[in-house]
C-alpha cells in the first residue's frame, strides 16, 4: 500500500512554506521567502512576518498541490508546525490548518519544528538507519544535540545556553556589514580567507556538560574588530580573514562538544539539520570529528531541506500518521512558541 499523502504547513518564522509528502518522500516543497522584506530591519520583524504569511499562504498551498500533481481528495491529513517559533507567525499556519482540516474533514497532525529539523536528513532517503542516532540541529534559533533512541523518542543532551550558532554568525556578519542573513555570506567570504588569522577562543571547555555558548564569541568579535579598526579600516582581505576565523571558531566549539559527547554516549550515526547545516565547512568539520568514532554523517538532500520548510514537517507527520497521533480537538490546538523537543 502506498503511503498516505500529507499536506504540510510551516509558518514558524519568516518563510511561508507548504509541502506534499508521502512517508519520507517529498512530492513538493514550496517556500515563499520573506528575506527581502526583513533585510532592512537586520532581523525578522514579527508583525511584518505575520502579514506576509497571511498574504502568501493560500497561494503556496495551491502551488504545493499543483507541483505534487495531487488534488484535495487524495490528501489523507494536514500537518502544521505548532512550535517553537515566533508566536504571530505560528498563528497564521495553525489557523489555516484548522480551517482546511475542518473544510476537508481531515485529521490534523501537530509537529515540533525542531523534531522536523532533526529528522530532515530522512527526507527522500531510502537508507535503513541505526539507533541511537544523534541529531545536531544548528539554525538561527537553536543549537541542539538530540539523542534519538527511536523516531518519537528524544533526549536533548546539549544546547546553547545563549545565542544560537546561526544567530552568532548573523550578528557578527552585521558587524561586518554583510547584510541579513549573513550566514551564507560568511561561508562564501570564509572560502577566500585565512581561518587561522585570528584565534577565536574556545568556550565552555572547563565544563563537563555538552552545552554551548556563542555570545562570548560575539563579544570577542566586537572587541577584536574595534581593536583592528583603531589601527586601520578593514580591507576586503581582512574581512575574508575575519569571516573565516570567526566561522571556524563557531564550528570548532560545536565539534569540541560533539567529540566530548561521543566519548560518553554510544551513538550509531549523526544527523545534521537546520539552516547552518547548508554550510559545507561545518559538514566537513563534523565528518572529521566523527572519523575517530567511526560514525557516519547524514545531511538533508538539498539546501531547501536545511532552511525552514514544510517538507520536513510532512516527514515527521508521516511517522505520526502511522501511530495515529492526531490532534484530538482541532479547535483547541494552540501555538507553542517555546516548545522544546523532549517536553
Ligand atoms: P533557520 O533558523 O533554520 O531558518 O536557519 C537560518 C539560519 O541559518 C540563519 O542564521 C542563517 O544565517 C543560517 N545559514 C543559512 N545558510 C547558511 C550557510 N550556508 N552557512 C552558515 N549559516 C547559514
Ligand atoms: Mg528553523
Amino acid at each position: 500500500m502506498s503511503e498516505p499523502l500529507i499536506l504540510a504547513i510551516d509558518t514558524s518564522c519568516d518563510d511561508t512554506s507548504t509541502a506534499v509528502t508521502a512517508g519520507t518522500k517529498v512530492l513538493s516543497n514550496v517556500i515563499a521567502s520573506q528575506t527581502q522584506l526583513h533585510a532592512p530591519y537586520g532581523g525578522v520583524f514579527p508583525t511584518v512576518a505575520k502579514q506576509a504569511h497571511k498574504e502568501n499562504i493560500n497561494q503556496t498551498i495551491k502551488i504545493a498541490l499543483k507541483r505534487a500533481k495531487v488534488t484535495w481528495d487524495k490528501i489523507s491529513a494536514i500537518a502544521v508546525t505548532q512550535g517553537p517559533g515566533l508566536a504571530p507567525s505560528l498563528e497564521v499556519g495553525i489557523a489555516k490548518s484548522k480551517e482546511l482540516a475542518t473544510k476537508h474533514k481531515l485529521p490534523l497532525i501537530a509537529v515540533n519544528h525542531i523534531e522536523a529539523h532533526a529528522l530532515s536528513p530522512l527526507a527522500n532517503s531510502g537508507v535503513d538507519h541505526q539507533f541511537p542516532a544523534l541529531a545536531i540541529v544548528v539554525s538561527g534559533g537553536h543549537t541542539d544535540f538530540i539523542k534519538i533512541t527511536q523516531i518519537g523518542e528524544y533526549e536533548r543532551l546539549g544546547f546553547s545556553i545563549d545565542d544560537a550558532a546561526g544567530e552568532a554568525l548573523d550578528k557578527v556578519g552585521r558587524m561586518l556589514n554583510l547584510g541579513y542573513p549573513a550566514g551564507p555570506i560568511i561561508e562564501q567570504f570564509a572560502k577566500k580567507g585565512d581561518s587561522k588569522k585570528h584565534s577565536v577562543p574556545l568556550p565552555m571547555t572547563g565544563r563537563e556538560d555538552f552545552n554551548m555558548s556563542f555570545s562570548g564569541l560575539k563579544t570577542w568579535a566586537r572587541n577584536k574588530l574595534e581593536q583592528i579598526e583603531t589601527q586601520n579600516t578593514l580591507n576586503k582581505q581582512d574581512t575574508y580573514d575575519f569571516a573565516a576565523s570567526f566561522q571556524y571558531g563557531v564550528f570548532r566549539h560545536i565539534c569540541y562538544k560533539l567529540n566530548k559527547l561521543l566519548k560518553q554516549h554510544q551513538i550509531s550515526e549523526v544527523w545534521l539539520g537546520g539552516g547552518v547545516a547548508a554550510n559545507i565547512e561545518i559538514r566537513r568539520m563534523i565528518r572529521e570529528t566523527l572519523k575517530s568514532h567511526n560514525i557516519k554523517l547524514f545531511t538533508p538532500y538539498s539546501k531547501r531541506l536545511c532552511m525552514d520548510n514544510a517538507a520536513m514537517i510532512g516527514v515527521v507527520a508521516g511517522f505520526k500518521f502511522e501511530q495515529q497521533q492526531f490532534v484530538k480537538n482541532i479547535k483547541e490546538l494552540e501555538r507553542r512558541p517555546r516548545w522544546e523537543i523532549n517536553t
